[in-house]
């Protein structure tokens, strides 16, 4: 007789390591195991962006990624003082480089003060120098809140705790291929083992739909994945940016436009651009996946987004392909930089739900089925909102 488990957790990014360890710290006793496909924790989105702790300033007033990123602004920095992750509250820059962002910029101006962030700041051309010399501002914002980490040392660490103080087990090298009910337990199919459950949380990532599709018939998201490039800076030119120096984000699509960022563990990184991604755990332009691409083709909302965006997408196309292009949108926020002055930085691939419309989801996505959740929609900020994501999910399941 195989083991019964209470909850299977799939996925072991910074979401599903949260979600457990969140199960555990409400009820120690609950048999929890987590499966991931790789060898390790945060070998996909947590592991591979931008290391930034975001303040909360952007989004809708009382979205999810509103709450639960300024709720888990607090729990993440808590965490890392308890648990030695390193991070640094170094403030960030919103800049506005022509007279047409100005009106972009207030709004995010009032969004942060809606959002009730303490301390934003309006700077003038001058008083933005002052923060970052070499910018290129009209006018800018200052956003104190803003931080680094290192969000893969932070999955290591929960994946400590989970195991070693709660007594919980993860197991790797288990690719989740089928979920089926049998007597009324639920099973979890996977290439190594299967596990019998209870309940289940998925915290896919990149291929959460298709766990999704497995369970509900008319889930009706589909992943698009996006690689986002980087280049870091050459170490002789990193004065050139002295924290975090972002652009005002376009609306529609708000995580276009490159940026820098001081990394925890040195170096400044340029960028990322976001391309459509041939494979959803492709990090080279040349990644191709047959199945990974025929899903996209096959879903309306692909060919929607196609039409809708073709042009922007064409554009960071050129700017992946072209390093003088990519340049071109750096020297936008510092005139300065020069091709020379960039090295390849690694890249990430960010998984954007999208509906048959076209639409692309832009708050979390949470769906609950009786025993199952699926986490189908967690973007930018959801490595900063970790630990409030997995303290909702770990309630709703509980109930
Ligand atoms: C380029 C980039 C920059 C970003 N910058 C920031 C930032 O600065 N700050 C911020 O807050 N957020 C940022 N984000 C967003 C953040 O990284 C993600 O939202 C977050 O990491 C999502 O975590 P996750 O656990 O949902 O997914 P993931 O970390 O992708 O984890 C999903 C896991 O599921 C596993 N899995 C998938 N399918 C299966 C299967 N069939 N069987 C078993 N296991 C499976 C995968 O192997 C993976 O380990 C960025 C994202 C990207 C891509």
């Amino acid at each position: 007789m195989s083991i019964k488990y209470d909850v299977v957790i799939i996925g072991a990014g910074l979401v599903g390591l949260s979600t457990a360890y969140n199960l555990k710290l409400n009820n120690p006793n609950l048999k929890v195991v987590i499966l991931d496909k790789e060898s390790g924790v945060a070998k996909h989105q947590s592991g591979n962006n931008s290391g930034v702790i975001h303040s909360g300033i952007y989004y809708k007033p009382n979205s999810l990624k509103a709450k639960n990123c300024i709720s888990g602004y607090t729990s993440i920095i808590d965490f890392a003082d308890k648990n030695d992750v390193p991070y640094d509250i170094c403030g960030k820059i919103i800049v506005a480089t022509s007279t047409k962002e100005i009106e972009g910029l207030n709004n995010i101006y009032k969004r942060g003060v809606e959002n009730g962030l303490q301390g934003i700041k309006k700077l003038n051309k001058e008083q933005s120098l002052e923060i970052e010399p070499h910018c290129a501002a009209l006018s800018s914002i200052y956003v104190p809140q803003t931080g680094i980490i290192d969000y893969s040392k932070m999955a290591e660490r929960l994946l400590y705790l989970f195991l070693n103080q709660f007594g919980g087990l993860a197991v790797f090298n288990q690719k989740v291929t089928n979920i089926v009910e049998d007597g009324g337990n639920l099973v979890v199919e996977t290439t190594g083992d299967n596990y019998v459950t209870n309940k289940i949380i998925s915290c896919a990532g990149l291929f959460s739909d298709r766990i999704a599709n497995l369970t509900e018939k008319t889930n009706d998201l589909r992943i698009i994945p996006f690689r986002g490039e980087y280049f870091k800076l050459k170490p002789e030119k990193e004065y050139l940016v002295k924290n975090l120096i972002y652009p005002v984000p376009n609306p529609e699509f708000p995580f276009l436009g490159v940026h820098f960022t001081r990394m925890i563990s040195g170096g400044i990184e340029a960028g990322p651009n976001a391309v459509l991604a041939f494979k959803r755990e492709g990090y080279k332009f040349s990644d191709f996946d047959f199945d990974d691409i025929k899903q996209s083709l096959l879903w309306p909302g692909f060919w929607r987004i196609v039409a809708k965006y073709g042009r922007t997408g064409i554009g960071e196309i050129y700017r992946s392909l072209s390093k003088a292009a990519f340049t071109k949108a750096l020297q936008n926020l510092i005139p300065e930089i020069q091709e020379v002055d960039l090295i390849d930085g690694g890249a990430g691939v960010r998984a954007q739900a999208c509906d048959r419309k076209g639409n692309l989801i832009d708050d979390f996505d949470i769906l609950q089925n009786k025993n199952i959740i699926h986490v189908r929609n967690a973007p930018s900020p959801a490595a900063t909102s970790c630990l409030s994501i997995g303290k909702l999910i770990s309630e709703k399941i509980s109930t």
